[in-house]
């Protein structure tokens, strides 16, 4: 350890802060344990790019999605949790105390909960980064429902796709599939729903080129998307009122590749009913181990569950 490395000890580290990760703190907050939460890359996770959060519970009227993080984070410190705003980048689980290490500093730990969420795929386009939230979303349940009688376009040839834009159909009047190859890589039955549905149409072959908007009194919104025909280049302008990303999600554990159980696609597994991962003292909660709801509320609900669970096993150690 460098001089300027300092160490410190905690009783439970959560790594992660979208609403897994700060239920989880609430929860260990009001059980005196002190829990720190490292924020990570993105405070508050990825309900901090959504804009209005409807399905919350509580909040009848709805509320945007950094506020609603943020509630919860305040609600968390006020019974003693305390937020690190750095990533951590590495982790030993091979003996107890539990290493952490950030890019300045180490920290230990006697338990930690692991809740680092998943991201979803995006396009890597700077006007994608612009209009995300106003127009562009990558996750029609959050906000399919502000497409009432719109036209939204929805990229991607997979099951979530799919999904996705048969979930869109409920609200908007038209669907258009984008797809950048010829064959589909959905599952048959998922494919065939979506080839079914009347309001959703398919283009092939063809990849985003650039968002397009307004902006107008400092408010911004997309109008339209211009894409690139893979075969033959030439570019095209389509009017739609939202884009959606279905690319897949990715659940962000890379740091824990060769120590923790992981599924194929790298979600993190736990004991059936728990939040145990196989490293005894480390658990897991919310989108990292979860490729199946992804809700706000899913994730608080097994926040909840990792903290009790943390909780009760430290306290089976002390005794
Ligand atoms: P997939 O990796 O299966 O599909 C991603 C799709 O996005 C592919 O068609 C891919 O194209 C396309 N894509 C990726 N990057 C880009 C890009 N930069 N530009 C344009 N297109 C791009 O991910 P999914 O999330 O769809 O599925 C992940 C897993 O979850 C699968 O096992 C799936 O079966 C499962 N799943 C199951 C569901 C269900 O059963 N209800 C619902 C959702 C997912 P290409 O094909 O050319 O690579």
């Amino acid at each position: 350890m460098t001089n300027n490395q300092e160490k410190k000890h905690h009783k439970i580290a959560i790594i992660g802060s979208g609403p897994a990760g700060l239920t989880a703190a609430l929860y260990n907050a009001r059980a005196n344990l002190n829990p720190v939460i490292f924020e990570g890359m993105q405070p508050g996770g990825q309900l901090t790019i959504t804009t209005e959060v409807e399905n919350y519970p509580g909040f009848e009227e709805g509320i945007q999605g950094p506020v609603l993080m943020d509630i919860i984070r305040k609600q968390a410190h006020r019974f003693g949790a305390e937020s690190i705003y750095k990533e951590i980048i590495e982790v030993d689980f091979s003996k107890r105390p539990f290493t952490l290490k950030t890019y300045d500093d180490v920290h230990t730990a006697e338990a930690v909960i692991i809740s680092t969420g998943a991201s979803a795929r995006l396009l890597g386009l700077e006007s994608e980064k612009f209009y995300m939230g106003y127009g562009v979303s990558a996750c029609a349940t959050c906000d399919g429902f502000f497409f009432k009688g719109l036209t939204v376009m929805v990229i991607g040839g997979g099951d979530t796709a799919m999904e996705e834009a048969n979930y869109l159909t409920r609200f908007a009047k038209e669907v258009i599939i984008v797809h950048r190859r010829e064959e589909f890589r959905a599952s048959k039955i998922m494919y065939d729903r979506a080839k079914k549905n009347p309001k959703i149409t398919f283009l092939k072959n063809k990849i985003v080129n650039k968002v397009v908007g307004i902006e107008e009194n400092g408010r911004k919104s997309m109008t339209g998307v211009i894409l690139q025909d893979t075969k033959d280049k030439s570019l095209t302008e389509y009017k739609v009122d939202g884009l959606f990303l279905g690319i897949g999600h990715k659940p962000n554990t890379e740091i824990f590749k060769d120590i923790l159980d992981m599924d194929e696609t790298g979600y993190l597994k736990v004991k059936p009913g728990t939040t145990f991962t196989n490293i005894e003292g480390v658990f897991a909660a919310g989108d990292v181990t979860d490729k199946t709801y992804r809700q706000a509320i899913t994730a608080a609900g097994s926040g909840c569950m990792a903290a009790i669970d943390a909780e009760r096993w430290l306290e089976a150690q002390e005794h």
